[in-house]
């Protein structure tokens, strides 16, 4: 991995902007390529996720490249959830008893500039903008985009080939490097896409005639309603941006049964009846802004011919119920940093190293990011379920040294890998609910007594488990 190789990064999303600005940091000759213009010149966001919740994993990466107290600076922590509940007043639940854990809400474009300045400010990457990578040739690593003209009389277009000696493919879900992989590698290449029966649509609650922010600002707000649901982030304006998640097909309440201005007020009534109020344009917003599809990527190998590599969404696109998938793609920038610190001298042994230790925690997070899809929709009336929540809440309060949820294990431990994170709490959640089914455990023993039957049915769950599991 010589410091001479020529580096090119392909997509200046969350990713491939974090990873060129950590190799560039490192010493190396790095060429970053976007497709779109340069988001800090005009706003490109229409109807894509405009804030995001950042947790320790995304913060630990931000950390190695010095960018953590950055984005936290333009960022809201949001220390639990408010549940609003159809008909019955709203509770807070925070996400552990340690009042200073959070996850941070950040916009999207903003950090992404964050990331771009910080590129800039180094002055030894090459950026290039609307230039989108239209071909790729493994064998001789060379790529090629296409370039507008700068002179905007000029209609024609322009092909740039750029020759490295390693390519990274950060360029998102539909990744062109992916899609390369798999008809450069033939049957080697293995990739399934299962869309979501859901799909999401953004709204936005505007400050209030004062200025102020129209729900409480450090939390996360979840209305949850059975077969879809809403969430609401705040941002630095006061704002709120709020994202409704609804099957596209399904009758009466789907994307594609819910279009006219009755019914869209008729839906809102019934389900929503706050956000009316809160919204007074919803039906105009519910019109103009466009519904997006939800899918997971599983793909691999992720690396070939020893030059190439895909990470973040470019190889694991998720769906976004654990609100991870920015969080694993800056994990991964993480992992590649700690392995090129490992004694690794070849970028084929790196890239094949990588794909080895990152393939199975992808994959966890893609499995939990659905599992708390289906359990957010069908289990959250289910009484046991309810009853499991309150007794994780007591002793993520109170006893939160020895106890965490699965959920705070994927979001607040990045010392556990995604996969060891997935390993334990799945086993754990089984053990509360088999324990209340038996009628083992309830809510008038001593919170010790809890937390032993929890950890010791836990353990043996585990061990029932193949070591490899
Ligand atoms: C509704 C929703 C909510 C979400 N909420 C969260 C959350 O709360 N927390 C969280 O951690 N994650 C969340 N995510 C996931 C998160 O948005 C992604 O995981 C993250 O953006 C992945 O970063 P990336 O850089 O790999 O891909 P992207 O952000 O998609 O960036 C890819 C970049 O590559 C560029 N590109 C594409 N094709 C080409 C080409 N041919 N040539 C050159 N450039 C190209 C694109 O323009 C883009 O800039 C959410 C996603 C959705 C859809």
């Amino acid at each position: 991995m010589n410091k001479n190789d020529k580096i090119l990064i392909i997509g200046a999303g969350l990713c491939g902007s974090l990873l060129a600005l950590r190799l560039a940091q490192r010493g190396h000759q790095v060429t970053l390529v976007e497709k779109r213009p340069d988001l800090r010149r005009q706003s490109l966001d229409a109807g894509r996720s405009i804030n995001l919740a950042l947790s320790d994993r995304g913060l630990n990466a931000l950390k190695m490249a010095g960018m953590d107290q950055k984005a936290l600076a333009i960022s809201l922590p949001m220390h639990g959830r408010m549940i609003h509940q159809l008909q019955r007043d709203p509770f807070f639940s925070p996400y552990s008893g340690n009042p200073n854990t959070a996850i941070n809400s950040i916009s999207r474009p903003g950090l992404n500039a964050l990331l771009l300045d910080a590129i800039e400010a180094l002055g030894k990457v090459n950026l290039y903008f609307d230039a989108p990578c239209i071909g790729l040739d493994l064998e001789t690593c060379a790529a090629q985009f296409e370039q507008n003209s700068s002179d905007p009389e000029q209609q024609d277009k322009s092909v740039l080939e750029i020759q490295a000696n390693v390519i990274f493919g950060c360029d998102g879900a539909g990744s062109v490097v992916r899609k390369t992989l798999q008809e450069q590698n033939g049957a080697d290449f293995k990739f399934s896409l299962d869309w979501l029966s859901h799909g999401y649509k953004e709204l936005s609650i505007a400050p209030g005639a004062d200025g102020s922010f129209q729900l409480r600002a450090d939390a996360l707000h979840i209305w949850p309603r059975g077969q879809d649901m809403i969430i609401a982030l705040p941002n630095l304006d006061h704002s709120f941006t709020v994202t409704l998640f609804m099957s596209h097909t399904e009758y009466p309440h789907g994307f594609d049964h819910i279009e006219s201005a009755p019914q869209i007020r008729h839906y809102f009534e019934e389900k929503y009846p706050e956000l009316l109020q809160l919204i007074p344009d919803l039906i105009e917003q519910y019109q103009e802004n466009p519904t997006g599809p939800l899918g997971t990527v599983k793909c691999g190998p992720w690396n070939a011919k020893g030059n190439v590599l895909i990470l973040g969404d470019a190889a694991h696109a998720i769906v976004p119920f654990y609100g991870q998938g920015m969080n694993a793609s800056f994990e991964d920038v993480l992992v590649l940093d700690q392995l090129m610190d490992s004694g690794i001298t070849e970028w084929s042994a790196l890239f094949d190293q990588f794909a080895q230790k990152r393939k199975k925690d992808a994959d966890a997070i893609a499995d939990l990011a659905l599992d708390n899809f289906h359990e957010m929709k069908e289990h959250t009336a289910d009484p046991i379920f309810q009853r499991k929540r309150g007794i994780e809440v007591r002793l993520e309060q109170e006893r939160s040294e020895q106890y965490q949820s699965k959920y705070s294990m994927v979001t607040f431990s990045p010392e556990l890998t995604y996969h060891q994170a997935m390993t334990r709490g799945r086993a754990q959640d089984r053990a509360i609910e088999q324990l209340l089914r038996q009628n083992k455990l309830n809510e008038s023993q001593e919170l010790d007594e809890q937390l032993l039957l929890i950890q010791g049915h836990t353990n043996a769950l585990l061990e029932q488990k193949e070591p490899n599991d």
